[in-house]
């Protein structure tokens, strides 16, 4: 299921970042240790009422000093109105509306995005009156909140939620594969792009009824239908390296949460870099299936021990992708490109797949027999029952006598185990735990 992306806009010291950091409480524990992966303050991922998106701060995303606060909201707001399926927009209560907030509220208004209007820093209920005058924007009701004191965050969340539904029924039954390139720019992520359209004779076009402005490519190959989202299409022209960087992870991120598949595209002439760790985090974290793509093997000077070398370093670097095929094509030749379309295949069945119940635990209780769980805080771990509670990416569900007795490399261990009879080639797997009486 793809999650919606939430921008946050605002001008300088409305409260953006306080609200983020409020927000952002909870974070997904289970990769925190991954290396590569990396916390800046651009995006997080929110839960509430069973709802989860991603929120993105476009402030994050510094300008050039002499830029004028109207100017980089204007680009807040295009790069909010690009990438989010929710915009937020957050003034200020104290000081009251400025010219500037007019201005954003005029580039909101023309786009078919839902805009939640936040009124922040109304820390009590006498300061409540302040929001009427923020009805002149002209972007509905104004919902007031106090980002410090954490008061009427319920209600604008309840506000920004109801906002997905259409987005995500519209998506969810679609029948396509959808698959993002990504990687470092130069890596050959257009080039790749064009090989598959222009071979396929497909049609390239803004698929009808999405409300996204990207251009996405809608691919059919034989019976199968592929949706490649745009990463790469859009190139914003700046001098400031930092903001065009900051930029792009944005729409790699947008990408990553819309997508089935990752194609983490690697330069083979470059080999893994920091930045190619970094862009292949955001989709690990993201639970998506994910293939690594070495391009420009046409380059590469080789005999028969160059592909064993290459992929020994990829997994020396991208460790936390372990589960994740290698493929090394061309996308200037064409080498081995019907082969990954074919890996895109497989690897989105697997991000999908459901395992009977009865099997998976039927392996999990083979597996423990095989080697029971290390005692742990002087408790053994029981493993009484696991059902698998979802899928893309598998997620598994296990019922034991105490989730904290667990221990990590008795996860890896069972992990393995499902790896080695299922398969589950190119997705991660996540396992949660629960108490059983
Ligand atoms: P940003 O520039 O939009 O990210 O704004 P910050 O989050 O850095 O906040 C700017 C200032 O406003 C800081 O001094 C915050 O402490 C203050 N602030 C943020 N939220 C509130 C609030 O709800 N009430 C009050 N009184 N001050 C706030
Ligand atoms: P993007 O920034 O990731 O979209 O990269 P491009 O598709 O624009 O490619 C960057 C450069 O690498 C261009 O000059 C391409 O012609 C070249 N390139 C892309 N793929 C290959 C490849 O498979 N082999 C070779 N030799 N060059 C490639």
């Amino acid at each position: 299921m793809a999650k919606p992306i939430v921008a946050i806009i605002g001008r300088p010291n409305v409260g953006k970042s306080t609200l983020f950091n409020k927000l952002a409480g909870r974070r997904i524990a289970i990769v925190e240790d991954t290396p590569g992966v990396t916390r800046d303050r651009l995006y997080c991922e929110v839960e509430w009422l069973n709802h989860k998106f991603t929120l993105i701060d476009t402030g994050g995303i510094e300008m050039e000093t002499e830029d004028v606060i109207l100017k980089q909201m204007r680009r807040q707001a295009e790069i909010a109105i690009e990438t989010a399926d929710v915009i937020l927009f957050m003034v200020d209560g104290k000081t009251g509306i400025t010219a500037d907030d007019y201005e954003v509220a005029n580039m909101l208004r023309r786009t078919h995005k839902p805009i939640v209007l936040a009124v922040n820093k109304i820390d009590n209920i006498e300061m409540e009156a302040n929001k009427y005058d923020f009805y002149n924007l002209g972007l509905g009701e104004p919902i007031t909140i106090s980002a410090a004191l954490g008061l009427g965050l319920g209600d604008m969340l309840d506000e920004i939620v109801k906002h997905f539904k259409t987005v995500s029924d519209d998506e969810e039954e679609s029948p396509e594969i959808k698959v993002a390139i990504i990687g470092r720019p130069n890596a050959g992520k257009s080039t790749l792009l064009n090989r598959i359209v222009g071979e396929e004779r497909s049609i390239v076009s803004d698929i009808p009824g999405t409300t996204r402005d990207a251009i996405d490519s809608y691919v059919e190959i034989g019976e199968d239908k592929f949706l490649f989202i745009d990463t790469a299409g859009i190139r914003r022209k700046s001098k400031v390296k930092e903001e065009v960087e900051k930029y792009s992870v944005l729409r790699t991120i947008a990408a990553i949460e819309r997508a089935d598949v990752c194609l983490v595209m690697i330069d083979a002439q470059e080999g893994v870099t920091e930045q190619d760790e970094r862009i292949a985090g955001y989709a690990h974290e993201a639970g998506k299936g994910v293939i690594i793509v070495v391009n420009k093997w046409d380059v590469i000077e080789k005999d028969d021990k160059t592909m064993n070398e290459f992929t020994k370093n990829i997994r020396n670097d991208l460790a936390f992708l372990d589960y994740a095929p290698i493929i090394f094509i061309s996308a200037k030749t064409g080498q081995r490109v019907n082969k990954m379309i074919e890996l895109i295949k497989y690897v989105a069945n697997q991000h999908a797949i459901r395992i009977k119940t009865g099997v998976l635990n039927e392996v999990i209780s083979e597996a423990v027999m095989m080697k029971q769980p290390p005692i742990e805080k002087g408790k053994p771990l029981k493993i009484y029952y696991v059902t698998q509670a979802s899928t893309k990416p598998p997620t598994f569900v296990f019922f034991v006598n105490d989730p904290e007795v667990v221990h990590f490399s008795y996860e890896r261990y069972l992990e393995n185990q499902l790896r080695q009879h299922f398969g589950l080639q190119g997705t991660p797997i996540r396992f949660i735990y629960r108490s059983k009486q």
